[in-house]
């Protein structure tokens, strides 16, 4: 079928047939997570009440903005949490982390790590780069980590140490860009057990970014007290143009409420604007649009194992972020790659990445999107630092069938230019 639209050659066109194939059992385990959450996102929406007055937007300082408060509550009862913040008004995803850092530590308290580095954002926000731009280390606040051991274990020893003084303990789930595996559910659990049995009184914290929906349950059923994530990734549903949330225990959130805006205001202002309905059906989407990017990424994994790439996740492991890491083993296949997903996107399909340099990044970086909310990344996208060891990210990918179609596009590229 893929042959009749694309330049597909008849080589892949099998090797796709066959990669849907093995791919099946995976896949309806992916649908049967997507069913309970979408399950779980209605009954939200049905025990909030949510109307159409909730859909139209307000201007000014938004007070008694129903629409708002009603998506603040809609998204905690999806999320397992007493209360949060799921607003347009968080910029990024780092935005979002910087609030919920910034809301929750003081001067002289300590924030530890137990995922080794955090997100690459993330160290001008702490201060670890030794930029001076009002990071958490210039008010104060002191920072350790410890790094996960083989395997993307936690090292439980050096965690119980790290948190006996601290206030929070940090936790990434996603594998970010880093070479290690996205957190299950379970090692959150014992993170977190780890921490408070060092210290009762901890906050654990989860940059829950690219986690959303690839499991039935969120981490604040194991252990976490808050959660954070951006809403251009999963939970907007590729809908959402734009904001985070921050989600969990009632008085962290209300800290985090006069973080994102005054102290003393707190989360009661903040129009909502024309964005509403746009917030309300990306949330009602999300599962189903994370369930079409866990199966892009677990094709992918699968087409390029068979033609002879390593991928991390395989396609048999349980996924726990939408995040394929392909190595490319060398700079031309990495360019081919991110050329083929751009040639297969609804936007900009006619532009060719070219490698440049980046702001922050020690070599050249190349980017494949084509997405209709920019820098979106539960759209299908693709990126690579073109240094050793050559690994290419793809994430995302809104509609399966278009999206498998662009992975077999970059497939294509690659196998012409290694059999000219
Ligand atoms: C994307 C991401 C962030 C930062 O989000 P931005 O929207 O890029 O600022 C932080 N942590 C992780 C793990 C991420 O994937």
């Amino acid at each position: 079928m893929i042959e009749n639209f694309f330049d597909i050659k008849p080589r892949l066109v099998r090797l796709d047939k066959e990669v849907m194939e093995e791919c099946r059992p995976y896949f309806e385990r992916i649908d049967s997570i997507s069913d309970y959450n979408q399950m779980k996102v209605l009954k939200a929406f049905i025990d909030n009440g949510i109307s159409a007055r909730h859909l139209v937007g307000t201007t000014g300082y938004g007070y008694d903005d129903k629409g708002r408060d009603g998506l603040d509550r809609l998204f905690a009862q999806i999320v397992g949490a007493e209360d949060a913040l799921c607003r347009y008004n968080f910029m990024s995803g780092t935005h979002t982390l910087t609030v919920a850092l910034f809301g929750v530590l003081r001067s002289g308290d300590k924030m530890f790590c137990a995922t080794g580095t955090p997100y690459d954002t993330l160290h001008g926000v702490i201060g670890i780069d030794g930029s001076k731009c009002g990071n958490l280390m210039e008010y104060g606040v002191k920072y350790d980590q410890c790094d996960l051991l083989p395997g993307s274990l936690p090292d439980i020893e050096k965690i119980k140490e790290g948190c006996r003084d601290a206030k929070v303990c940090y936790i990434q789930r996603s594998r970010g860009y880093a070479k290690r595996k996205a957190l299950s559910l379970d090692i959150i659990k014992q993170i977190s057990d780890a921490a408070k049995e060092a210290n009762p009184d901890i906050i654990v914290m989860v940059d829950n970014c690219y986690g959303e929906y690839t499991q039935t349950r969120e981490p604040l059923r194991y252990g976490a007290d808050l959660i954070m994530g951006s809403l251009i990734k999963n939970p907007g549903g590729g809908i959402a143009p734009t904001g985070g949330y921050i989600a969990g225990r009632k008085d962290l959130v209300e800290l985090c409420g006069h973080r994102l805006t005054a102290p003393g205001t707190g989360r009661e202002i903040g129009c909502s604007l024309d964005v509403m309905r746009e917030m309300y059906l990306g949330v009602y989407f999300a599962p189903m649009i994370t369930a079409n990017a866990l199966k892009t990424s677990i094709y992918a994994s699968c087409l390029y194992e068979k033609l002879g790439f390593e991928t991390e996740p395989s396609y048999k492991d349980d996924r726990n972020d939408i995040i394929t890491s392909i190595s490319a083993q060398n700079r031309e296949n990495v360019i081919a790659i991110c050329r083929g997903i751009q040639a297969g996107s609804p936007i900009d399909s006619f532009a060719a990445p070219e490698p440049g340099d980046m702001p922050g990044y020690d070599s050249q970086i190349i980017m494949a999107a084509g997405a209709f909310t920019m820098g979106s990344s539960i759209e299908l996208s693709c990126d690579a630092p073109l240094r050793r060891p050559y690994i290419a990210y793809m994430q995302g990918g809104t509609s399966f069938a278009a999206s498998r179609a662009a992975v077999l596009m970059s497939a294509q590229k690659v196998y012409d230019i290694n059999n000219k």
